[in-house]
Parts: C-alpha cells; sequence; structure tokens
C-alpha cells in the first residue's frame, strides 16, 4: 500500500526574540526532524508529554500552521508546492478535531449552520443540500436532527465533541488529525466518542492522526504509536509491540504509568523519572531524553541515537536494557 501521508524531515523552529528591535537570538525546536508514514485506513498515534511537539506536528500536517523546514506529502502530493487555492481544494481531505470543540464552535451560530457552512464555503453543495447533509449527519454521529436549530452551548462536552467531529466528517476527508479529542471529557464518556470514532473510521473508510499524551488512551484506538520526546520521535512501532515489547526508556516510562492487564507483568512498578521536560529551546546534548534517563550512560550524552531498527524503530543506545 502507498501511503496517504508522508512526512520527510519535518521541521518546526519558533523564533526567540529578545531586545526592543526583536532580534533572533535562538529557536525553540518543537519539531526537530520527523521522518514517517500514515497509511490509508490506518489509525498511528502520537504520543507524549505536553511541549513535545505532537500538535504542532499535526497542525503542520494539515498545514492550518506549515513548517519551516521538510515536506508533507499526500497522496504522493508535496503540499508546500501547492497554489493557496489549491491549498483549500486539498484541505476538504484533511480535517482536525480539536481538545476543546466549544473553542472552534461560534457561539453565535446554530449547530445546522455550523455544519451546512463549510460544505457552501467550500461550494460541495447548494443550500438545501448542505442543510439537508448536515441533518444526516447529526444523526450519524448519534445526536439527533431536531438539534439543528440550537446553538454550541446548549450541549454537554460530549456533544460538542460529536459536533466537533460532524462538522470535520462533513466535507467528506480521507485524513482526520484527531488533537486529543476526548482528554477534556468524563471518562465515562471518552470510551462513547472513541468507539464513535472507531465506527465512524470503517464507516467512511478514515485515516487517524491520534493525538495523546499518554499511552492509555490509545492502546484501542490506534494500529501504530509514534513516541515522541523534545521534538523528535524516539520509537515507532505496532501498537501491540509497543506494550509487549517497548524498546525506548521513554516508552517503558510512559507505560509504567498504566496498570498492564497481564498477569505476567503484574507487580510492575510504576518508573518515576528525575526531573522535568527540559527546555526546548536549549535541548541536552546527546540523546536529548539522557538528563532523565534510568540507564543513561556516557555516550549519551555526547552521540545523539538515531532511529533505527526494521517496523519497529527506536531511537536508543542500549534499547534492549531493562530499565528496573
Ligand atoms: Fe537513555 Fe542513552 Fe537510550 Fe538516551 S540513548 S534513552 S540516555 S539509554
Ligand atoms: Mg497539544
Amino acid at each position: 500500500d502507498s501511503p496517504l501521508i508522508e512526512v520527510r524531515n519535518l521541521k518546526k523552529y519558533f523564533p526567540i526574540k529578545k531586545g526592543i528591535i526583536s532580534r533572533t537570538v535562538g529557536h525553540v525546536k518543537a519539531v526537530d526532524g520527523l521522518d514517517f508514514s500514515i497509511f490509508p485506513g490506518e489509525t498511528l498515534a502520537l504520543v507524549g508529554e505536553s511541549g513535545c511537539g505532537k500538535s504542532t506536528t499535526g497542525q503542520a500536517i494539515v498545514q492550518l500552521d506549515p513548517q519551516t523546514e521538510g515536506s508533507v506529502l499526500f497522496e504522493g502530493t508535496d503540499l508546500s508546492g501547492l497554489s493557496h487555492s489549491e491549498m483549500r481544494k486539498m484541505r476538504t481531505q484533511m480535517q482536525i478535531i480539536f481538545q476543546d470543540p466549544y473553542s472552534s464552535l461560534n457561539p453565535r451560530k446554530r449547530i445546522g449552520d455550523l455544519l451546512a457552512e463549510p460544505l457552501i464555503a467550500h461550494k460541495l453543495a447548494d443550500k438545501k443540500e448542505a442543510y439537508k447533509k448536515a441533518d444526516e449527519m447529526l444523526e450519524i454521529v448519534g445526536l439527533t436532527k431536531f438539534y439543528r436549530s440550537r446553538y454550541p452551548h446548549e450541549f454537554s462536552g460530549g456533544q460538542r465533541q460529536r459536533i466537533g467531529i460532524a462538522r470535520a466528517l462533513i466535507l467528506n476527508p480521507k485524513l482526520i488529525v484527531c488533537d486529543e479529542p476526548v482528554s477534556a471529557l468524563d471518562v465515562s464518556i471518552q470510551a462513547q466518542v472513541l468507539n464513535l470514532l472507531k465506527d465512524l473510521q470503517k464507516e467512511f473508510q478514515l485515516t487517524y492522526l491520534f493525538i495523546a499524551h499518554g499511552l492509555g488512551a490509545v492502546k484501542y484506538i490506534s494500529d501504530r504509536i509514534a513516541v515522541m520526546y523534545l521534538g523528535k520521535i524516539v520509537e515507532i512501532a505496532k501498537t501491540e509491540d509497543i506494550f509487549k515489547n517497548p524498546k525506548h526508556p521513554y516508552t517503558k516510562v510512559l507505560l509504567s504509568a498504566y496498570p498492564i492487564p497481564n498477569p505476567h507483568l503484574r507487580g510492575r512498578e510504576r518508573i518515576i523519572v528525575q526531573g522535568d521536560v527540559p527546555n526546548p529551546a536549549n535541548p541536552p546534548k546527546g540523546c536529548s531524553f539522557h538528563t532523565r534517563c534510568p540507564i543513561a550512560q556516557e555516550i549519551c550524552k555526547v552521540e545523539a541515537p538515531v532511529l533505527s531498527g526494521e517496523g519497529h524503530m527506536a531511537a536508543c543506545h542500549f534499547p534492549h536494557s531493562p530499565i528496573s
């Protein structure tokens, strides 16, 4: 299968400005050289602590906030080569769902208008068709068309996320970037929204980039997982390989935060890493995880490990060493 999305050496650097003339004194390397593909129909999870660059990556992929270097290919087309109007067309293929759908839903507009709007704006339907499609969409995401004349504030968090999903889906996209879509919801509602996303994926042959801060949330929804730390991917593999045979110490730390329902692994202690996430404006030399890694050696302070392996890739000099 050829990939739907190919990310090549993706970088997003933000300048650090100082003084009254705003001199650039350095860069925050929010995303620092990512290479990966997303295949049609799969869910790739992007996991890491806040500030690791996962949302920035998602926004660059849909070109909401394009990269400063490297490229994103959609079905083989380099997005940075597209004109404004070509990109506008392309955007219907790539939608994004945010953690807080409320902030992306205009509070003064009725739900029916909010859903019909993108179809009309992209000239994909006339008014009548667009409103009919909006009604259908409300039913598809588990709401009812009778909600069409209500306003966003009249809905619960879970319902608003369903509306956010409907709004993304109405353009019939191929890719949806889900940026922590359930993190702000009550635990009881989270599973419902995840199940909805799974059902919609099957029904509409969707491909997901699913962003989350922990591994627990993505265990049941992702086919593969990429773990990010300080702007880089430190491990990428099939979901079951990440859970059964994690290689990178940071992945092992993230995993230890979850109770594992496997009797052979019971009693696994939660591993607490020392220190805070380093300042991304001034990341540690060598392996950027060495300041917190429980098994760091001298080489780790000077030589950055490269992401390597067949299928299951990790960036660590000691991928086979146990950490506790
Ligand atoms: Fe830890 Fe060294 Fe591996 Fe980095 S390269 S994760 S510091 S063991
Ligand atoms: Mg984020």
